[in-house]
């Protein structure tokens, strides 16, 4: 990537003239921050950049909740730095454009997901799977800012300036709040269905009913498999069927279990706590799938013979890459494809992490970000 104005690059006297001019140059910026792993988020000021000329500054309304920006902020992930302000489903307008700025206007909708940047010219980046950079990308938060220094705030604030490379175009007429999910629930479950090719005449099972859960549903019906929640909530039966669970299996229910045994070509795991994996790695049929992308802090044991016999495949996957990401957002336009959300306020938001642990959402948060403003 080309060095750019603002960037702390190389010879230290132009690396100290161009912090100082990103100092000065920094806007304030209201937002909500964790201080410490086990502090509650607070009001906290932080700095985002002057645009670059091919950075856009978005205006932040709506912000999706994830469990990983409670895993990264209350230190369950390890490498955590403070002050963290997470978020990474993220849609707004546009309020400034750089000079050389292409694909956005003022005014425009635009959303931003789970990175911000990466090196762009590894075999990973240039295959569109920047994902998988192999320098790592930059995380929307708690990544090493290129431009600062220092790390990077998330979308729990009033705005973000964003290379329009690593920013997403929000079709038309899509609902915005319920849209924001999209950036990370949705592309993270869509990402991996699209890899292994879910399609009609499979049977696709979906373990957990949280935030990626509920996407998993809705894209296995979209692509026409049989589709089945496991959960460990009696409670959400209706709302699974809803939502596109053609069957809801209680995980707790030996027998049921043992009913469905060896019948599955794919199973997404989103489940983010500690739980066992060889109960759905025995789901699987011969040659069938099981993805994690739950990312819970433990390890999860795996029985050998779960894997050996019958010959199953155990994988994962994280989110997917701009142009995929890209590409779920115009398939949800098309097809209707949205997020079931409640609409909190910032102010609410230590609360809804409560809930969220819970298993008490429906079934994703998303902030409201104008109450920031007031
Ligand atoms: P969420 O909304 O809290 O949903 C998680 C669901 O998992 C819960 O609703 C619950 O569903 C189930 N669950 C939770 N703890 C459990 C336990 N101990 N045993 C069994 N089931 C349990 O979380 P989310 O935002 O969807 O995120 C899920 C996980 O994916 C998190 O670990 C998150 O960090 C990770 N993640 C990974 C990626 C990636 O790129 N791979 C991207 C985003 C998020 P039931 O009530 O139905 O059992
Ligand atoms: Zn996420
Ligand atoms: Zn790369």
């Amino acid at each position: 990537m080309e060095p750019r104005q603002g960037d702390g690059v190389s010879c230290g006297a132009i690396a100290k003239t161009n912090i100082r001019r990103t100092r000065e140059s920094a806007m304030p910026t209201r937002a909500f921050a964790a201080s410490s792993a086990t502090s509650p988020l607070a009001a906290a000021t932080i700095e985002r950049r002057e645009p670059t000329p091919t950075d856009i500054e978005i205006e932040i309304l709506y912000c999706g909740v994830c469990h990983s920006d409670l895993h990264q902020a209350r230190g369950e992930w390890p490498g955590t730095l403070y002050p963290c302000v997470p978020g990474h489903e993220i849609v707004g307008r546009v309020s400034r454009v750089g000079a050389k700025v292409t694909k956005f206007r003022v005014g425009d909708h635009a959303a931003v997901g789970c990175m911000v940047d990466s090196c762009r010219g590894c075999p990973s980046c240039k295959r569109g799977l920047e994902q998988y950079c192999h320098q790592f990308p930059t995380f929307t938060y708690n990544g090493a800012d290129k431009h600062s220094g220092g790390h990077t705030f998330g979308g729990y604030s009033e705005r973000i300036v964003v290379d329009e490379a690593f920013s997403l175009k929000v079709p038309a007429g899509m609902n915005l709040a319920a849209a924001a999910p999209l950036l990370c629930a949705g592309i993270t479950t869509y990402s991996p269905m699209r890899h292994w090719e879910v399609a009609k005449g499979q049977r696709v099972g979906v373990v957990g009913l949280g935030g990626l859960g509920h996407m998993a549903l809705k894209f296995g019906r979209a692509f026409g498999a049989h589709v089945t929640l496991f959960t460990t909530s009696a409670r959400k039966r209706d709302d699974a069927l809803r939502l596109g669970a053609d069957e809801v299996i209680l995980s707790s229910d030996a027998a049921a279990m043992q009913r469905t045994a060896m019948s599955f070509d794919f199973i997404i795991d989103t489940v983010s706590g500690d739980h066992d994996i060889n109960a759905y790695l025995q789901q699987l049929r011969l040659d069938g799938t099981l993805v994690l992308v739950g990312a819970p802090s433990q390890p999860l044991p795996v029985g050998a013979f779960n894997l050996l016999l019958p010959r199953r495949n155990f994988a994962g996957s994280a989110i997917g890459g701009i142009a995929e990401t890209q590409e779920m957002l115009d398939f949800c336009a098309a097809h209707g494809i949205a997020s079931d959300i409640e609409l909190i306020r910032i102010q609410q938001i230590n609360e809804a992490w409560e809930r969220l642990l819970k298993g008490d959402v429906k079934y994703r948060f998303v902030i409201d970000m104008a109450s920031i403003r007031n």
